[in-house]
């Protein structure tokens, strides 16, 4: 199976597209209406993440296992050290390798129901995402990628001692890292400095939201903590009430980010699609990023 890292060459950008596990017949409709949207665009790998309950977590081995086996897309499990003994979560890497799976976000997860809440380990689990890291590694040739926070993780204290916990897990044997949210590109390009100043050069991709409504402004605040800076309010405040100039405008800021991205030489573009494929698209295709691909009807 095509390898994360394999997708991901020098000069050239690429993007990627992050799914969840549907919760039901009308979300696995959606989903693989999205699925079969995207293809198209070749997309580098597409990615899906890992719930906090049992039939959820199912429910993510089944979609990447059906991803590899009904689309051309090189699929990446996410896996979190939630709730589960190290032996479990060898099981469920085990699960994964037989459904063809080779490619892992490796992260520890949060407290289910309050992400901020404490976090306690499981008592034969593990602590931190570097352990989930090199237990991957120990159970085979997986390549593994790990979470980075541009803004710092709300439980860090300081940018430079988680740097170099990001480093630690890095070190620990993953190939590249995925970015939370961000409006501000200088957050992402500081986060690479302080990454290249540590002798670390693993690609680092950054992690996009298309700005389509109001609702998904919002998240960037309540689910990643980030700020939306004065510049995005100034544009998209007097359009609350106007959809389509909302949409419009967000999907405009959306792409400048991008672009700002891409001239400073980002390998790929991580698209956080909540399940959908037209506002990915349409930031994909106002870069030209899937320019020479078939694109879909
Ligand atoms: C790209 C991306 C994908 C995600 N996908 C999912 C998903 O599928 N499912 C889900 O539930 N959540 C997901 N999350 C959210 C994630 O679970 C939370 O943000 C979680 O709180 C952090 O996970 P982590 O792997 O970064 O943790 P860690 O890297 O373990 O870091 C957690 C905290 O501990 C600190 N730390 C790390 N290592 C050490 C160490 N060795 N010693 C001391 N302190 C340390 C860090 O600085 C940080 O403050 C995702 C986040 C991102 C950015």
């Amino acid at each position: 199976m095509t390898r994360v890292v394999d997708r991901l060459q020098p000069g050239r950008t690429v993007f990627s597209v992050e799914f969840f596990p549907p919760r039901n017949d009308d979300e696995e409709r959606i989903l693989w209406k999205a699925v079969r949207e995207l293809e198209p665009l070749d997309p580098a790998y597409v990615s899906v993440t890992y719930g906090a309950g049992g039939s959820s977590r199912d429910r993510t081995i089944r979609t990447v296992g059906r991803i590899a086996r009904e689309t051309t897309m090189p699929p990446m499990a996410h896996l979190t050290g939630v709730d589960h003994s190290k032996s479990e979560l060898r099981h469920v890497v085990g699960s994964l390798a037989n459904e063809g799976i080779r490619n892992i976000l490796a992260i520890r997860g949060d407290p289910p129901g309050d992400p901020m809440g404490e976090w306690i380990p499981h008592p034969e689990g593990i602590l931190y995402a570097d352990e989930l890291v090199s237990l991957i590694r120990s159970c085979g040739d997986f390549s593994v990628g790990v979470a980075a926070f541009p803004h710092m993780h709300p439980r860090s204290t300081d940018l430079e001692t988680e740097t170099d916990h990001l480093v630690g897990k890095i070190r620990a044997g993953s190939e590249f890292a995925v970015a939370q949210l961000f409006l501000q590109p200088e957050y992402f390009l500081r986060l690479r400095d302080r990454l290249a100043a540590r002798d670390c050069h693993v690609p680092l991709l950054p992690g996009v939201m298309p700005i389509t409504t109001p609702k998904v402004l919002n998240k960037f605040q309540h689910l990643a903590g980030v700020p939306v800076p004065p510049e995005v309010s100034a544009v998209l405040d007097p359009l609350q009430d106007d959809p389509q100039a909302f949409r419009a405008a967000g999907i405009d800021l959306t792409t400048k980010l991008c672009e700002r991205l891409i001239a400073e030489g980002v390998p790929g573009l991580h698209f956080y699609s909540l399940n959908r494929a037209k506002a990915t698209r349409e930031v994909v295709d106002n870069l030209g990023l899937a320019e020479g691909v078939l694109q879909p009807a």
